[in-house]
């Protein structure tokens, strides 16, 4: 495979940006090799600078669940510009989209948006430390809920190395609130609270982990967290930036049937740009100024042209719910392949979410995700991109399939995937 073109891009790039990158991950430096320089995308497809073609499992990190440049948000974005690119100023969109946010996910009764997942997490906790006047929140090794100072501790996916903070240029007294648990472990979390059972303000979890690599809630755990912070008067806050809109139109929260009581979303929620949404019960979200005194602003949230975008691909999964078992069906299929053609390794599905993990024992949480072998994991990677499968370039990030991935992609997935098993042994 040639790729010259990405080679010499990357070359400049990165003499104007750290890495030569606009975000860590894009860099490959966890595999090794030059990142292919997209040109285009269409449906399942990606294109690179070279003229290479790839079916793609990156789906932009998950927004593009449609499938690439699929025509009906295309032509939502395209009718959005025409009229103005921002505005500053309230619009219908606005409240079109909040309306359909919550027909999905009733929890949000009341919502804010802003401009990234990170901004929307930062946020809802800004929030439920303003609404429960306590400074502490729990968060668990390996979830990543954005870039924000005080979530940069053992943070999964980019940040998945160092202690705390993971990040310098973060001071240890912004993470001396932010307290540890390990996922899918109650007896943790049950130490925080007995330790701290008057300070803690929010419990922020992914409600199906997926930036350790995928590691699915064990039965009942979800549950547990619901009952434990109803207990101590916490806020429990389900960060579904991913899952929302992907495990379904009703999020983790309506897979699983547990109701948190806020809500961040993002990816998926902006229909591939860029777009964060908090919110939750009413009488939380009216701490929000202006109504109340917690401070949050942005001159381009609720954007013109990416509410456009996600009411349209709302709007189509709405209309299309049969999307969400056709892609869990299309994901069991790879799942099942991978299990095959790899023995010696563990993947986790849920829903159409899925990631192997070079490693023969259970993963359930951030320690045994890390007993993965990444140098196999960089070897495999190789192999599929070479062969035009395009997939995370990191042992703890997941794949995610779109609508417009069809039965062809998927067979010939499932041949690479046994020639690339083939080739590692
Ligand atoms: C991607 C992600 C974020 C951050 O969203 P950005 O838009 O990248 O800022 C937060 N939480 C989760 C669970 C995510 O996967």
């Amino acid at each position: 495979m040639k790729i010259e073109e990405s080679k010499v891009l990357f070359e400049k790039s990165r003499e104007y940006f750290p890495g030569g990158v606009n975000s860590p991950v894009r860099a490959f430096g966890s595999v090794g090799g030059v990142p292919v320089f997209v040109k285009r995308a269409s449906g399942s497809h990606i294109y690179d600078e070279d003229g290479n073609e790839y079916i793609d499992y990156v789906n932009s990190w998950g927004p593009c669940i449609l499938g690439h440049a699929w025509g009906p948000v295309v032509e939502a974005v395209r009718e959005a510009c025409l009229d103005g690119l921002s505005f500053g100023a309230p619009t219908r969109k606005e409240l079109v989209l909040g309306g359909l946010i919550r027909e999905c996910m009733p929890s949000m009764e009341m919502m804010r948006m802003v401009s990234s997942g990170t901004e929307a997490v930062m946020s809802a906790i800004r929030a439920a430390r303003g609404y429960t006047g306590r400074d502490k929140i729990i968060k668990f090794k390996g979830c990543y809920h954005g870039h924000s100072d005080g979530l940069l501790v053992k943070a999964g996916s980019g940040a998945l190395t160092g202690s705390a903070p993971d990040s310098a240029g973060v001071p240890a007294s912004y993470t001396e609130h932010t307290l540890l648990a390990q996922y899918n472990d109650e007896s943790s979390v049950k130490k925080l609270f007995s330790e701290y059972p008057d300070d803690i303000g929010a419990l922020v979890v992914e409600p199906v982990a997926a930036n350790m690599g995928l590691v699915p809630p064990k039965p009942g755990f979800l549950e547990f967290l619901r009952d434990i912070t109803a207990k101590y008067g916490t806020l429990l806050i389900f960060d579904e930036v991913i899952t929302g809109f992907r495990m379904g139109l009703g999020g983790a929260q309506g897979y699983y049937g547990v109701v948190p009581d806020l809500t961040t979303l993002g990816k998926i929620a902006g229909g591939g740009m860029p777009m964060g949404v908090y919110g939750g019960k009413r009488e939380i979200m009216e701490v929000v100024s202006p109504l109340g005194r917690v401070y949050q602003a942005g001159t381009l949230s609720g954007n013109p042209v990416a509410t456009a975008a996600g009411i349209a691909t709302i709007r189509a999964l709405m209309e299309r719910p049969e999307i969400y078992p056709t892609l869990e069906e299309r994901a069991g299929r790879l799942v099942k392949s991978l299990r095959e053609a790899l023995p010696d390794t563990w993947v986790n599905q849920a829903g159409s979410l899925f990631s192997l993990f070079f490693t023969k024992n259970p993963v359930v949480d951030y320690d045994t995700a890390l007993a993965s072998d990444t140098v196999k994991y960089g070897i495999f990677f190789h192999y599929l991109l070479d062969h035009g499968i395009y997939t995370a370039p990191s042992q703890f990030e997941i794949l995610f399939l779109s609508a417009a991935h069809t039965d062809e992609d998927i067979e010939k997935t499932c041949g690479i995937i046994k020639k690339a098993a083939g080739s590692l042994s």
